[in-house]
């Protein structure tokens, strides 16, 4: 990773249904030039996800086979399914533009741990109550499944004194740019 000196690994999570997905697409709207890692998973996709885009969806036991040949950045398994950053395409890019990893805590402290120059950015919810909201709002998922999310986020955000920055998702463009903002300032940094 030497030659990517310059360039920032800008690890972005936060709780399901925090709106990241959204913050992170704008913030390529604004800067082109960013590159966004692909991850794997071994979960099923869901309506209108399409193969290579939002995830590469792969089978459990090509998922195993990766972690045996190390060539997974980092990976974590929630509700029963793994989810992992291939690692050659990180470095890769890293070569020519800052990269972002949109993954979950777990990921998040491993990513910094091997790679300590990594920026960790975590995107609030405006409040509790809010995401809860939104994620019954989002209407694809039984209602044990939206509890397991809801405690799943409150475990995300007792993470969040461990990563570098926090952003309060109260309005896209606002959480976009000031993600933005950080990158640049993170380049300054490491020049
Ligand atoms: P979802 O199933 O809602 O797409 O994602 C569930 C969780 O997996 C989210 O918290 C998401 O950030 C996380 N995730 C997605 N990709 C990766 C990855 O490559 N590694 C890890 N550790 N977590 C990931």
């Amino acid at each position: 990773m030497n030659n990517a000196k310059r360039n920032v690994l800008a690890v972005i999570s936060g709780p399901s249904g925090v709106g990241k997905g959204t913050v992170i697409k704008r913030m390529f709207l604004l800067d082109p030039s960013l590159k966004e890692s692909v991850s794997c998973t071994t979960r099923a996709p869901r309506e209108g996800e399409k193969d290579g885009q939002d995830y590469f969806f792969i089978s459990k036991p090509r998922f195993e086979e990766m972690i045996s040949r190390g060539e997974l950045l980092e990976y974590s398994s929630h509700f029963e399914n793994y989810y992992g950053t291939p690692r050659a395409f990180v470095e890769e890019a890293l070569r020519t533009s800052d990269v972002i990893l949109e993954i979950d805590v777990d990921g998040a402290l491993n990513v910094k741990r091997a790679y300590p120059s990594a920026v960790l950015i975590m995107v609030l919810p405006p409040d509790m109550a809010e995401l809860e909201r939104r994620l019954r709002a989002r209407g694809t998922e039984s209602d044990e499944k939206v509890a397991l999310r809801i405690s799943r986020a409150a475990y995300e955000l007792s993470k969040r004194d461990e990563y570098d920055y926090c952003v309060v998702n109260e309005e896209v463009d606002r959480a976009a740019e000031r993600i933005l903002e950080i990158i640049r300032k993170e380049k300054e940094v490491l020049k």
